[in-house]
C-alpha cells in the first residue's frame, strides 16, 4: 500500500478534474488526480468525443447520399468495425493526450477510487474495494461527474437497453431502435442512427424535443428528424418492456394516463437524463451534504460548505456541460492558489450537435426583458449566406441580442457550424462588448461567421446583405 503526501487531491479525471489538476500544476502547486476509469472521464470516453464521431461519420454518409443537386452521386458501404476502430482511436489519443498533459505539468496521478476518510485524508481504493494506497492532502476538489439516470424498467443490465455509452460502443448497427428522451442525448444520436439508416422511433414526454432551448430554433430540427423518417412520438412515457422473437417492445402510456403504445425495435437507447456521482467518495467522513437533487453545493469561487473542499463540473449542477466543468476548474485552481476569480455563468454556450445544430449563449431577448432591458436583435438568415449556399445547407439563421445601449447580452443560433459560430457572441457576451464591436470588426469572406457580423450590424439596421427592419 502506497502512502503519498499533496497540497491538493483532484478526485476524477474527466474535463473538470484534469483542468483543475492542469492549472494547478502549472501554477507551481504540488496536485494529485486520482481517476478510477479512464483519463479524460465520461466526456472523453463515453461522451462528447465518442457521440461527436459518430455524427461526424454518420454525416459523411448522408452527404454523400443526399449531394445529387451538386452532381454527386456515390453507392455507399460503412464497415462499421472500421468506423469503431477508428473513433476508438480518437478517444484513446485523447485520453493519452491527457495523461501525458498531467505528467507533464507535473500532477501525480494515481488510478483507483479515492473514498475520504477523515477531513485531510483518503483512501485508495481499487475495483474489488481492497485499500491500495492512502493520499494526505491539504485540499481537495471533487470532479466525480454524473452518470445516466436509470429509468425504472429499463435497468441498464439487458444487453437491449442502451446508455448513450453503451449505444457509442456497439460492435453493429441495430435495424431498429427506440430512443426514449428527446433532449441532448437522444435527438444528437437519433440523428447520427436514422443518417446511418436505422429506423428510430423517438418517445418524449413533453410535446417537443430538447427543452430547454427556444422553439423558434428547435422547429428547424424537428422538420430535419422528420425528413429523416425519426419518428418522433411525444406527450409519452416510456413505462416498460418485453422481449419479442425480432427484438423487443416498448410500452409507452400518454402523459394523461388515457392511452397506451406499443413501439417495436431491435433494442432500446434510455437517455433521461444524468445525476450526479456522490456516493464513490464517502462524503460523510468530511461531513459534506449533497442537495435534495444529489448535487454538491458550491459558491462561486467553487467552494463548498467544508472550506477546504472544492467541487467542480457535473457533480457541481447544471449545466451538465463539459466546458463549464473546465472552466470552474480554472477558478478553482486560481482561488487555491491564492488569486482573485470567480466562475461567472451568463456566458456559458449550449450546443446541440443536432442536424441542423443549436447554439445558444447568454439571455434571449424575453428572458432579457424579463431581467429589465429593453432588449434589440439583429438577424441574419442564413440563405442570404453565400457560404452556406456553396455548401448547400441554408436551414437557419444567427441571432444577436442587445441592451437598449448596444451590449451584447446573448445570441442563438441553428444552422450548419452553429457550435462554432456561437463562440463569437460568447465572447462578447463574457467581455461585454458592444454590438458595433461586432458589426466594425472585418470578417473574412465567404464564411459563415459572416453571419455574426450581418446579425450584429442588423441590430443598427445597417447590415448589407439582408434587409434591415
Ligand atoms: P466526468 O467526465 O463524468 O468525469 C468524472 C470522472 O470521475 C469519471 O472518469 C469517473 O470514473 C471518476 N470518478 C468518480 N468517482 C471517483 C472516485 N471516487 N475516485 C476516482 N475517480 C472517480 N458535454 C458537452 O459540453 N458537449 C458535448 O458535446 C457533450 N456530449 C455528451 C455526449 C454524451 C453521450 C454524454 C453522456 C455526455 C455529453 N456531454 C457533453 C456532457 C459531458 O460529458 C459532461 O458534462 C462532462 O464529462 C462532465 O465532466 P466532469 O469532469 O464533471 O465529469
Ligand atoms: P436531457 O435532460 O437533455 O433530456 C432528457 C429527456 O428525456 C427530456 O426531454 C425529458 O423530458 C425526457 N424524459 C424523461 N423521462 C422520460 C420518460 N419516462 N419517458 C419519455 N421521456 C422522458 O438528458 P440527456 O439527453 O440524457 O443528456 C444528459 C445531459 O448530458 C444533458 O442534460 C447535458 O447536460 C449533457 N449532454 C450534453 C450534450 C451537448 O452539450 N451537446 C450532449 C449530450 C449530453
Amino acid at each position: 500500500m502506497t502512502e503519498h503526501r499533496t497540497d491538493v487531491l483532484v478526485i476524477g479525471g474527466g474535463p473538470a478534474g484534469y483542468t483543475t489538476a492542469i492549472r494547478l500544476g502549472q501554477l507551481d502547486i504540488d496536485v494529485t488526480l486520482v481517476e478510477s476509469t479512464a483519463h479524460g472521464g465520461t466526456c472523453l470516453n463515453r461522451g462528447c468525443i465518442p457521440s461527436k464521431a459518430v455524427i461526424s461519420a454518420a454525416s459523411v454518409v448522408h452527404e454523400a447520399r443526399t449531394s445529387e443537386e451538386m452532381g454527386i452521386t456515390a453507392d455507399i458501404d460503412v464497415d462499421f468495425e472500421q468506423f469503431s476502430r477508428w473513433k476508438d482511436g480518437v478517444v484513446r489519443q485523447m485520453s493519452n493526450a491527457v495523461e501525458k498533459l498531467c505528467k507533464a505539468n507535473g500532477v501525480t496521478l494515481i488510478e483507483g477510487r479515492a473514498m475520504f476518510k477523515d477531513d485531510h485524508t483518503a483512501h485508495i481504493v481499487d475495483a474489488e474495494k481492497t485499500e491500495i494506497g492512502r493520499v494526505e492532502f491539504d485540499y481537495a476538489a471533487l470532479a466525480t461527474g454524473s452518470r445516466p439516470v436509470e429509468l425504472p424498467g429499463f435497468e441498464y443490465d439487458h444487453p437491449s437497453v442502451l446508455d448513450a455509452a453503451d449505444a457509442l460502443s456497439l460492435s453493429s448497427l441495430p435495424n431498429s431502435l427506440v430512443v426514449v428522451g428527446a433532449g441532448y442525448i437522444g435527438m444528437e444520436l437519433s440523428m447520427a442512427f436514422a443518417k446511418l439508416g436505422v429506423d428510430v422511433t423517438v418517445v418524449e414526454a413533453l410535446d417537443s424535443m430538447l427543452p430547454g432551448f427556444p422553439s423558434e430554433l428547435v422547429e428547424p430540427v424537428e422538420a430535419r428528424a422528420d425528413e429523416f423518417g425519426i419518428d418522433c412520438q411525444y406527450g409519452q412515457l416510456a413505462e416498460g418492456w418485453r422481449e419479442t422473437d425480432s427484438g423487443l417492445v416498448v410500452e409507452t402510456e400518454s402523459t394523461d394516463g388515457q392511452d397506451r403504445f406499443e413501439h417495436e425495435a431491435e433494442a432500446v437507447l434510455v437517455a433521461v437524463g444524468r445525476e450526479p456521482v456522490t456516493d464513490t467518495m464517502n462524503l460523510d467522513a468530511i461531513g459534506l451534504e449533497t442537495t435534495d437533487d444529489g448535487f454538491v453545493q458550491t459558491d462561486d469561487q467553487c467552494r463548498t460548505e467544508v472550506p477546504h473542499v472544492f467541487a467542480v463540473g457535473d457533480v457541481a449542477g447544471e449545466p451538465m456541460l463539459a466546458h463549464k466543468g473546465s472552466g470552474e476548474g480554472e477558478v478553482t485552481a486560481a482561488v487555491i492558489a491564492g488569486r482573485t476569480a470567480s466562475f461567472a455563468d451568463r456566458a456559458v454556450p449550449a450546443v446541440a450537435f443536432t442536424t441542423p445544430e443549436i447554439a445558444t449563449v447568454g439571455q434571449t431577448a424575453t428572458e432579457a426583458a424579463d431581467a429589465g432591458y429593453r432588449p434589440t436583435q439583429g438577424e441574419f438568415p442564413l440563405r442570404a449566406s453565400g457560404r452556406a449556399l456553396t455548401t448547400g445547407h441554408t436551414d437557419g439563421f444567427v441571432r444577436i441580442v442587445a441592451s437598449e445601449d448596444g451590449r451584447v447580452l446573448g445570441g442563438q443560433v441553428v444552422g450548419p457550424e452553429a457550435s462554432e459560430l456561437i463562440a463569437e457572441i460568447a465572447l462578447a457576451v463574457e467581455q461585454e462588448l458592444s454590438v458595433e464591436a461586432l458589426a466594425e470588426t472585418i470578417h473574412a469572406h465567404p464564411t459563415m461567421a459572416e453571419s455574426v457580423h450581418e446579425a450584429a450590424k442588423n441590430a443598427h439596421d445597417r447590415a448589407i446583405h439582408t434587409l434591415n427592419r
